[in-house]
């Protein structure tokens, strides 16, 4: 029996060439992304990308890693049927016997785009359905909850057969709408802010700011497996790294203490300015919500985006921590942004830090710093690795 996966592309309302743009990218994320399950086919018809294996594979694996690719409403695995209504009534009993034996209640649906096909829908499920009942006795017709919907669709190339669709990723392809430099640090919140702005159709690279020796080489390994875990949505990830003990000494020596963590966050949108403009990226990302701690009240944030060259994207900016959490969760981060490794923002914390700085006293506080020199060793000294 052959089977192959039909998925549905998300955003419709997207129309023309843009619409042709959208699938392309869609089959050229959704080819990599299953490059290591085995060989597939991709081809397009009819508002639906078929995946097609070309050798035996893991066709579950290939389903989960496809529904977390963005730009797919829905996806279902299908079996191909030639398109004689006797080999799609044989093929079906046979392909759902398992769901169908089980189940108290079923329908069937049918969709014919094929409009040369006979008989027409309607009659496709009464006599599937008579079918069906005939094969598998037990059963009763459930037109409004079924517990299986047997759905048949009867396209240009083949029939295909199929339960209901499970929910594909949602949003756009990653890239589609250009790149951006996501800061991230080992907690809860940016990974997070990464994976919704990706689905906006955003690729990521990623910047950390690590502070050996006062954090661990463990909490390096950690954003590493953070990126690894964001690749099945975000696609490929160009991590940097930046050392930031330099920048966060000369800070605690030379500034006044209560400006420590405001002055360290604007060096951070600065260097993370400066990568993302080299690496072609259109904004940066963080995973700021506003009050969360004091480096996050408006007044706080209206400084840190002076430091910034690009847009900064804060797409958890009105979200609480349980709603952020629940999506760390969904996305497997939460286990790994939990593990208690230091981050470079708990290496020097202020007693109390100024929750209402104004720009013009911050860059006064900062002024003792030798700036040009501590951007240049931190953008040269970033060492970048590729993962996903
Ligand atoms: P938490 O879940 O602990 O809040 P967080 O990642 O949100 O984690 P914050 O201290 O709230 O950490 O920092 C706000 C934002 O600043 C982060 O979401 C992240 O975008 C950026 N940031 C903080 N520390 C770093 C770091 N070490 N490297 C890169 N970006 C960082
Ligand atoms: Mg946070």
């Amino acid at each position: 029996m052959k089977e192959l996966v039909l998925l549905k592309c998300g955003e419709l309302t997207l129309k023309g060439l843009n619409r042709g743009a959208f699938e392309d990218a869609l089959m050229k994320n959704a080819r990599r992304r299953l490059k290591d399950v085995g060989k597939f086919k991709f081809y397009k018809a009819q508002s639906t990308i078929y995946a097609e294996p070309l050798e035996d594979c893991d066709l579950d694996e290939a389903v989960a890693r496809l529904s977390k690719v963005f730009g797919f409403s829905a996806l279902s695995r299908a079996a191909v049927a030639v398109k004689d209504f006797d080999a799609i009534k044989e093929l079906s009993a046979e392909y759902l016997k398992d769901s169908l034996s089980l189940a108290k209640t079923f329908k069937v649906a049918a969709k014919r785009s094929d409009k040369t096909f006979t008989p027409a829908s309607p009659e496709i499920c009464a006599e599937l359905g008579h079918f069906l009942l005939q094969k598998f006795p037990h059963l009763a017709v459930d037109v409004h909850s079924p517990e299986v919907t047997v759905i048949v669709e009867i396209r240009d190339y083949a029939a295909y057969i199929h339960r209901e669709q499970t929910p594909g990723a949602g949003g756009l392809p990653v890239g589609m709408s250009g790149s951006a430099a996501l800061l991230l640090s080992g907690g809860i919140d940016s990974p997070v802010a990464g994976y919704m702005m990706a689905k906006r159709g955003l690729s990521l690279i990623a910047v950390h700011f690590a502070s050996p020796p006062y954090t661990s080489e463990r909490a390096e390994l950690k954003v590493k497996a953070l990126c690894e875990k964001m690749s099945p949505y975000c696609g490929r990830i160009k991590l940097f790294t930046v050392q930031f003990s330099e920048i966060q000494q000369r800070i605690k020596e030379l500034c006044p203490e209560d400006y420590f963590t405001i002055i360290m966050r604007r060096y951070m949108m600065e260097i993370a300015s400066k990568i993302a403009a080299e690496n072609h990226c259109g904004a940066l990302v963080t995973g700021e919500s506003v009050a969360q701690v004091a480096s996050q009240t408006l007044m706080a944030l209206a400084c840190t985006d002076a430091a910034a060259s690009l847009p900064v994207l804060r797409p958890v900016i009105g979200m609480d921590k349980e709603e952020i959490i629940t999506i760390a969760r969904k996305i497997d981060t939460f286990d790994t942004s939990i593990l208690p490794y230091d981050d470079c923002c708990m290496v020097f914390t202020p007693r109390r830090p100024k929750t209402k700085p104004r720009l013009h006293e911050v860059i006064k506080a900062e002024s003792a710093l030798s700036h040009d020199d501590l951007i240049h060793h931190a953008i040269h000294g970033a060492v970048s690795v590729v993962i996903g």
